[in-house]
């Protein structure tokens, strides 16, 4: 029979597995056992509907054989089972790309430490086996078919599948043990014991029964006497069967009997993520709708979390039997990163999805999470800032897509979660925070706008702000005008946006110099507004601008952070919303006073001037120039 090789992908995994020198090897009886685990829930899942599987709760369970002189360790399940065209997909390939997507950003020193990580904290499911034997055999019968298929495979060299017979429903593993070296004894895998305690460290959980036969030595008389008279005794060993595991999930034991380790490690395993969760969310409900969960907020966002491709969703349970992979309508769109498991007894087993949609008690489970996940959040921010940092480099957009979907409808659950760059200093920044610290005479919550930080900093409307002692928040995400626009105000504080609002500063006096000033030359911003002409809606003397010379605003409801943002958009050219712009000009600059001469002495060079400054206004907000080189050509001309 023709050997078949390994997905090139799957062949460095190989390698990896057979060379490697990772110390936990042990956790290749966790991976087998777990798949052994999945195949069983998904036939238990299809007997709820499908009478012919003639299997009921009961029946289910895993073994696992050792054989020492065969120096085998077999795992068999009654689960669902593969066939043949299934091995080839799922066993000739890692399932998981995802991780080596994720292993490809790194740099070449962090892969080979990765490399280790990945098969401790990620698993490597299947695979894994490879670390410890060097001979694979796996039968398979799905159900629904009439014969089995076997898959075998050495390691590296690639693997044959051909056809078998097998007479029962379900898979089974063989793995044949390595010799034992000077480092590594793979022997250690044929004591009952110690496979036993395998079982009992980690698939403990798993909620199928994991049997096995330990050996239990009893004392016998042995029908002689003693010297003393008393009846001779001695040990037999006899083969018992016991089921290893307890069997209840983590999520619905007491919450003072799990330690938040354990959380984090059943998360690690459960959802193959490599880095611990920034936080795990228990519930234990008894009342109306009686259900546990287990929730937990990962430390990343998927590599696909941000596309259409990424499916949300709560692990469903009722009693301990899974009804529902990725169940959406536990959890609100916002909240779409959260992972974990809600189990309840009042739900019925053979729900279908379009009743669950209706489901009065999972509406219930659903708001009650709604509010547990916003606690944990809020508990975070107030409390572990660093890790809400993390958090937010990971979900924050998410959050504030949260507000603006659905017209706003979430928008109060979700605007104590915001936080921002901000001109205090490093730390993020929540509106709870900044209004806090506001000076009673402070009316407005100042908020500028750039591509980073940095940039919205150093806007010239920015300077009279600091100056009169007030901080400023940075946003520097196309959804912030957005945000900012629906809540319209936070703790009945205005939202002022520097570049397009009254930043509410100048003094009636200021304001009468402006106007006085506006007036006295009013035919020269005429003639500014008339050189520049479609570009800008209106040009103005400004009372915004302290020592810049320049700045542009907007008028209306479109602000420049759309009109860049609706640029962005695919397809949007020329029919792309514009924002009406305000050209501000400082006119105690001597930018201005430049201006003012130049249109009395040489308007030529007057509209020159007025082109330069609506170009500097424009860089300065972040608008690229249509025509870099008309600009340099400008400025040289002044020389
Ligand atoms: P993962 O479990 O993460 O998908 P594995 O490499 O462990 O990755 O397994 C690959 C696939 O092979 C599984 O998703 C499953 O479809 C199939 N598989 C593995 N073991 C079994 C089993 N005992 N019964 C049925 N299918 C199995």
């Amino acid at each position: 029979m023709a050997k078949k090789q390994f997905k090139a992908e799957s062949k460095r995994l190989m390698d990896l597995m057979i060379n490697s020198i990772y110390t936990h090897k042990e956790i290749f009886l966790r991976e087998i056992i777990s798949n052994a685990s999945d195949a069983i829930d998904k036939l238990c899942y299809l007997s709820l509907t499908d009478s012919n599987v003639g299997l009921s709760r009961a029946d289910f369970g895993i073994r696992v054989d050792i054989d020492k002189d065969a120096r085998t360790i077999t795992v068999t399940d009654n689960g669902i089972g593969m066939t043949k065209e299934e091995m080839e997909s799922n066993l000739g390939v890692i399932a998981r790309s995802g991780s080596f997507q994720f292993k490809s950003e790194m740099a070449q020193e962090e892969k080979d430490k990765a490399d280790i990580d990945i098969i401790g904290q990620f698993g490597v499911g299947f695979y894994s086996a490879f670390m410890v034997a060097d001979h694979v055999t796996l039968t398979s019968r799905k159900y629904g078919e009439a014969t089995g298929a076997k898959w075998e495979s050495d390691g590296a060299d690639g693997y044959t599948i051909s056809d078998c017979d097998k007479d029962t429903v379900g898979t089974q593993v063989i793995m044949h043990l390595k010799s034992d070296t000077d480092d590594e004894r793979y022997s250690e895998y044929l004591d009952t014991w110690r496979v036993k305690e395998l079982i009992k460290k980690y698939s403990d959980y798993v909620r199928w029964p994991i049997r096995m036969d330990v050996e239990h030595y009893e004392s016998k008389e042995t029908g002689e006497t003693e010297e003393d008279g008393t009846p001779k005794t001695e040990y037999v060993k006899t083969m018992q069967e016991e089921t290893v595991n307890s069997m209840v999930p983590i999520w619905q034991r007491a919450k003072s009997e799990v330690t938040d380790d354990d959380c984090k490690a059943f998360y690690k395993d459960k959802f193959h993520d490599m880095e611990e969760p920034l936080a795990v969310i228990r519930v234990n409900a008894e009342g109306l709708v009686s259900y546990n969960a287990i929730l937990f907020v990962p430390a990343r966002a998927p590599y696909d979390f941000y596309t259409r491709d990424f499916q949300p969703g709560l692990q469903l349970y009722s009693s301990g039997v899974m009804i529902m992979d990725r169940c959406a309508d536990l959890l609100p769109e916002c909240f779409r990163f959260v992972r974990g498991v809600v189990d309840s007894p009042d739900l019925s087993l053979n729900i279908s999805r379009e009743m669950l949609q209706h489901n009065r008690q999972l509406k219930v489970i659903a708001s009650n999470l709604e509010k547990k996940i916003k606690g944990e959040l809020k508990r975070l921010l107030e409390n572990e800032k660093e890790t809400y940092a993390k958090f937010w480099k990971a979900f924050g957009l998410q959050i504030k897509y949260g507000v603006v979907s659905e017209y706003g409808a979430k928008k109060d659950l979700l605007k104590d979660l915001l936080v921002y760059e901000n001109s205090f200093g490093d730390a993020l920044m929540s509106l709870e925070e900044y209004t806090a610290q506001m000076p009673e005479e402070q009316k407005l919550i100042y908020i500028a706008a750039g591509e980073t930080a940095q940039r919205a900093a150093s806007l010239p409307q920015a300077e009279q702000v600091l100056d009169a002692g007030y901080g400023i928040l940075y946003m520097t995400n196309d959804v912030d005008d957005f945000v900012i626009r629906l809540l319209d105000t936070y703790n009945d504080k205005k939202f002022c946006n520097i570049s397009v609002d009254d930043l509410g500063l100048e003094s009636d006096s200021d304001k009468s110099e402006t106007e006085q000033k506006t007036e006295e030359n009013k035919e020269l911003l005429t003639f500014v507004k008339d050189t520049l002409g479609e570009e800008v809606t209106d040009v103005r003397l400004s009372h915004k601008l302290k020592s810049h010379p320049v700045c542009l605003t907007t008028e209306g409801e479109i602000t420049l952070e759309m009109e860049k943002y609706f640029n962005s958009l695919p397809g949007s050219e020329g029919a792309a919303m514009k924002a009406r712009k305000v050209l501000e000009l400082n006119g105690g600059h001597a930018a201005f006073e430049a201006l003012q001469k130049a249109y009395a002495e040489d308007q030529e060079k007057a509209a020159k001037l007025s082109k330069i400054l609506l170009a500097q206004a424009k860089l300065i907000a972040g608008i690229p120039l249509e025509d870099p080189s008309a600009y340099a050509e400008l400025v040289c001309g002044l020389f």
